[in-house]
């Protein structure tokens, strides 16, 4: 219910009352209403739903985050679980994608401290870490996630620290001079820095 429009016509007063039309609040009402047959699920808001906060999100999302603990790692696995089911049902209406999120760095130091932190959110259960030296073989070569869709992508995250596969897979930023890249598990961000890439993009990130 927003203050432009009536209340409920139901004669049935509301089992369940949310407050607040935010993502969260309509989050919890489809789910109630839709997927666990709740019945007489009512939303209060006095303005139009997902207006104040939740449009103005950046709309990226990512399982590839640090502890204390395992706990954001399950919260966001269960999440992106239930955005695929939602992306499944609806032959993908809202447009999930799985480009990933990047993060660069051009420090050497700092590089090494995002491929120790890497390895400890994968541990975490974020997915495998695949590390793309140009020197030892890989189990996996690195995939380019595509612009659009979110099957078949890998989960985890890659670490890319060779040259020459950076500037092979970052084609539209050819004035950098890549040392040392890693992609990772989900979303989609653009690098802007020249030497370290971490890309989080797996199966478990994405961003419209
Ligand atoms: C610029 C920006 C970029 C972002 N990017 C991302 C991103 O990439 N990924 C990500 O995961 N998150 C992102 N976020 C965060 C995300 O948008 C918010 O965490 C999310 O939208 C919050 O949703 P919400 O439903 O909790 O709150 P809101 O969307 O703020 O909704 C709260 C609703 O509650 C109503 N309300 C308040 N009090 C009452 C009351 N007493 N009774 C009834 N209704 C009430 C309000 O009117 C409002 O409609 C971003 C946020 C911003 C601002």
């Amino acid at each position: 219910m927003t203050g432009n429009q009536p209340p409920t016509t139901s004669n049935q007063p509301p089992a369940t009352v949310i407050c607040g039309a935010g993502i969260a609040g309509v989050s919890a009402a489809y789910h109630l209403a839709v997927k666990q047959g709740v019945q007489n699920v009512l939303l209060v808001d006095d303005r139009p739903p997902l207006t104040l906060t939740s449009d103005k999100s950046t709309e990226c999302y990512r399982n590839w985050w640090p502890g204390p603990g395992d706990t954001m790692v399950r919260f966001m696995n269960r999440s992106i679980d239930l955005l695929e089911e939602l992306a499944d049902e609806s032959d993908n209406y809202f447009h999930l994608n799985q480009r990933g999120y990047v993060y660069v760095t051009a420090v050497p130091h700092t590089a090494a401290a995002l491929h120790e932190n890497a390895q400890a959110i994968s541990d975490l259960g974020a997915g495998p870490l695949r590390v793309h030296d140009g020197r030892t073989a890989t189990p996996t070569a690195y995939q380019p996630a595509p612009a659009h869709g979110y099957r078949n992508q890998p989960d985890g995250a890659d670490l890319l620290l060779d040259p020459a596969l950076i500037r092979h897979t970052s084609p539209s930023w050819p004035m950098m001079r890549w040392r040392r890249c890693i992609r990772a598990a989900a979303a989609g961000s653009v690098p802007n820095s020249t030497a370290c890439i971490y890309w989080s993009r797996p199966k478990r990130t994405a961003c419209s």
